[in-house]
């Protein structure tokens, strides 16, 4: 009885994750390889293979399946009943939004990504506020449909960190902030300071050939995978074809350098996911931060760390001895490790990373439960950055307007940068713990068993249960600010000697 119906779910699930990855690979050659005239085109092999995908989440097949194996729970495995459980929610989640509302919501994301850009490069909020209005309605009206009527910004949230809500969020991200703002303070006061504009002139072709060997060195398997050029950074795919992008600017080698090691920390983790179950929650991810942790523990922890530059900076000055011939160990590692404040969430360090995020969080959360007024968003902007990074935005261009998230509809996704820092950051100490003497590895070059770790403790779990779980299955304590905030004082106070 079980059998057919378990069978059939898994050959549907499947026919949707193949239709899905499919469209990712367009989207992927759109970004990289697309001639200038072939934008219709492909806009229309697009919008056909999400339509296809989309029927294919919805097969009604998969509600039969689902509601024969519902019906007799005792007949499944363990890991059979991760599989429904999972599939249930994705399924009620396509198949309760009404077509017209996601052909309304895809309408307008495309219109108001435009009037974005407009309003990016015209420096006018005003003429964007209807768009933001709108998304926000199309938020709550979504959360009605799948039965978060009364939170829609834990819904927001859920859809892309399944687990968290916007409570728990808070609590953590107060604690983290108390411990970041005078951290902060400290460093703005140190009289050292970074100069990684000394890097200069670093030929695209030797970029390219060192990022190569440094993503090689750490594991990252180009048998299953790539590694292209494009105008943003990205990690897209998984299984055996994970395409990684990055992108090169010869005065800014640092850049690219770190922003490779970060798309390869994503496909590191797809590479780990377990392969045979693809379709299902046994081999998927566990959530943007869960995701974002492994991006940012292979860039930050790992890639600006000494053990790291001990090995690598010989052969970085192999490849660019003539760039780096004034620059000494020890104004290299401050470059690498440069802590400057400034308006950018995307060119922020890792220190004032957090307080970007923090800053929208608590935004989206007013915005969300109408204390604050769309028309009023730029000032409270303003107002919430000079208190948190220092600095207030001379306009909107570098305030409110800079990202490209809210444009889109995409509200709840900023946090899991930083629960991704979080979480990176308490998985760091529990894989020391595990190896006290990890960091001796990298300094031969050898990252393999932070590696297999990874693999063994987060990767092999897939889906298996939340984000929130998992970092309490794998360090043995709920997730916390406290790892974080000790590595930042660690590492920074160290360096900038405060
Ligand atoms: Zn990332």
């Amino acid at each position: 009885m079980t059998k057919p119906a378990y069978d059939l779910l898994l050959s549907r699930l499947q026919r949707a994750h193949t239709l899905h990855s499919i469209g990712g690979l367009l989207g992927w050659d759109e970004q990289v390889n697309l001639p200038p005239d072939s934008a219709d085109q492909r806009a229309e092999q697009s919008a056909l293979m999400a339509e296809l995908g989309h029927g294919a989440r919805c097969d009604a097949q998969i509600g039969e399946a689902l509601a024969a194996l519902e019906a007799a729970p005792e007949e499944l495995d363990a890991e059979q009943a991760i599989v429904v459980r999972e599939a249930r929610k994705d399924y009620d989640r396509v198949t309760k939004m009404p077509a017209e509302l996601v052909a309304e919501m895809a309408r307008h994301s495309s219109a108001s990504y435009h009037a974005w850009t407009r309003a990016k490069a015209d420096n006018d909020f005003a003429s964007y506020a209807p768009y933001l209005e709108k998304h926000l309605e199309l938020a709550k009206r979504a959360a009605g449909c799948l039965g978060w009527g009364d939170r829609p910004y834990d819904l927001a949230i859920d859809l892309h960190d399944p687990g968290f809500d916007a409570a728990t969020i808070g609590k953590l991200f107060a604690e983290l902030s108390e411990g970041l703002v005078p951290l902060v303070r400290r460093i703005a006061a140190s009289p050292i300071k970074a100069h990684p504009e000394k890097l200069r002139g670093f030929p695209v072709e030797k970029q390219a050939a060192f990022l190569r060997e440094v993503t090689e060195r750490l594991g990252f398997n180009y048998r299953r995978g790539r590694i292209d050029v494009s105008p943003h950074p990205f990690c897209e795919g998984n299984g055996a074809d994970i395409r990684m992008t990055t992108r090169y600017d010869k005065d800014l080698p640092l850049s690219s350098l770190f922003g490779s090691i970060h798309e390869t920390g994503h496909g590191l983790y797809e590479q780990g996911l377990p392969m045979a179950h693809h379709a299902t929650a046994l081999g998927q991810h566990a959530g943007m931060g869960m995701h974002e942790s492994q991006s940012r523990m292979w860039e930050n922890q790992v890639g600006r760390g000494a053990a790291f530059w001990s090995f690598f900076e010989a052969r970085y000055r192999d490849y660019f001895g003539e760039q780096l011939a004034g620059v000494s160990a020890e104004e290299l590692h401050l470059a690498v490790n440069a802590v400057e404040p400034g308006l950018i969430r995307v060119e922020a360090d890792e220190v004032h990373y957090n307080l970007h995020i923090i800053l929208r969080f608590e935004l989206e959360q007013r915005l969300f439960s109408g204390e604050l007024a769309v028309a009023d968003l730029p000032a409270a902007w303003n107002e919430r950055c000079e208190a948190l990074l220092g600095q207030r935005p001379a306009n909107d261009a570098e305030g409110v307007l800079q990202d490209v998230h809210w444009s889109g509809g995409a509200f709840g996704y900023f946090p899991s940068y930083c629960l991704g820092n979080m979480i990176a950051a308490q998985l760091w100490d529990a894989v020391r713990a595990a190896i006290p003497d990890l960091e001796a590895d990298f300094a031969q070059g050898r990252f393999d068993r932070l590696l297999t770790w990874l693999q063994e403790n987060v990767h092999a779990r897939g889906r298996r249960g939340s984000a929130l779980e998992l970092v309490q299955a794998v360090t043995g304590k709920s997730l916390s600010p406290q790892p974080l905030l000790a590595y930042l004082e660690d590492r920074y106070a160290r360096l900038y000697q405060v």
